[in-house]
């Protein structure tokens, strides 16, 4: 299968997590398979009443070893030409997808520790990345900040909760940067907590997927600490 390849894919899920997020689970029609490596991305075909179809980029949130589709998970944008398509689905429509494209794969061997920023939909590539390698790599210790604004934005506890029933060391935690009252958790931005992992003694990667403003200002707080460029690696959705 070339990048050129164009899949069929057909909506077999439709979930609404919030407000502005939903989550598809596709499944190849043909070609009947799709590979791909854990941290790539997808190309959304978004159909145009004339001429060539738009192109947008998702990056999938599902287990590497699934090779009869991938599921995908869209933040609303306002005027969106793609979020307006998505939006617009009721199940069981085909679309078209190429790929897998990226190369952000998940560093192997892995540090010690593993250290996941990602804020909005950003949590799809490291959904990605711990489904995927949870079974190879339990007994590292993996952290995850899910920066989001409201409690209402919050979504994907459950299979986070599952995740650190299953893997000795993982932690999460939702950091709010508007919450309402009665939120007892942590507040603020994703790169305020960063400094909590202590990541100068314990060989650490870091993986941001998001919010361009978050990855910036987290690059900026480790290279000031003297992270190896290496060790770190982003991907920015806007
Ligand atoms: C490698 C990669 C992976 C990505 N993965 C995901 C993913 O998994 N999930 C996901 O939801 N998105 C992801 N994105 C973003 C996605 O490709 C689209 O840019 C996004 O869905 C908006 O597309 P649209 O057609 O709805 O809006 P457009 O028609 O492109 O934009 C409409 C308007 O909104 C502005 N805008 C565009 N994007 C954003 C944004 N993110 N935030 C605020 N304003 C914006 C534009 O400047 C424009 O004015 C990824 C982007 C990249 C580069």
């Amino acid at each position: 299968m070339s990048a050129r390849t164009v899949y069929q894919m057909k909506v077999v899920e439709i979930k609404d997590h919030t407000h502005n997020i939903r989550e598809l689970d596709l499944v190849a029609e043909t070609p009947t398979e799709f590979k791909f490596r854990a941290g790539q991305f997808v190309m959304l075909h978004v159909p145009q009443t004339e001429g060539k179809p738009l192109l947008r980029a998702y990056s999938i949130a599902s287990d590497e070893r699934r090779q009869n589709g991938f599921r995908l998970i869209f933040k609303y944008v306002e005027n969106g030409a793609a979020s307006k398509y998505v939006w617009d689905l009721k199940g069981q429509e085909t679309l078209q997808f190429t790929g897998p494209f990226g190369k952000l794969f998940f560093q192997e061997p892995p540090t010690e520790q593993i250290v996941m920023l990602n804020t909005g939909s950003g949590i799809s590539q490291h959904l990605c990345y711990l489904l995927s390698k949870k079974d190879q790599y339990p007994n590292l210790r993996y952290r995850l900040l899910f920066g989001v604004r409201n409690q209402k934005d919050i979504y994907h506890r459950e299979i986070l909760e599952q995740l650190s029933k299953e893997l000795p060391d993982f932690k999460y935690h939702f950091i709010l940067s508007r919450p309402d009252g009665g939120w007892d958790g942590k507040k603020g931005y994703v790169q305020n907590f960063i400094r909590e992992f202590g990541y100068t003694e314990t060989p650490t990667t870091f993986y941001m997927c998001g919010n361009s403003a978050m990855i910036k200002d987290t690059k900026a707080i480790l290279e000031e600490d003297g992270v190896e460029k290496t060790k770190i690696w982003a991907e920015a959705f806007d």
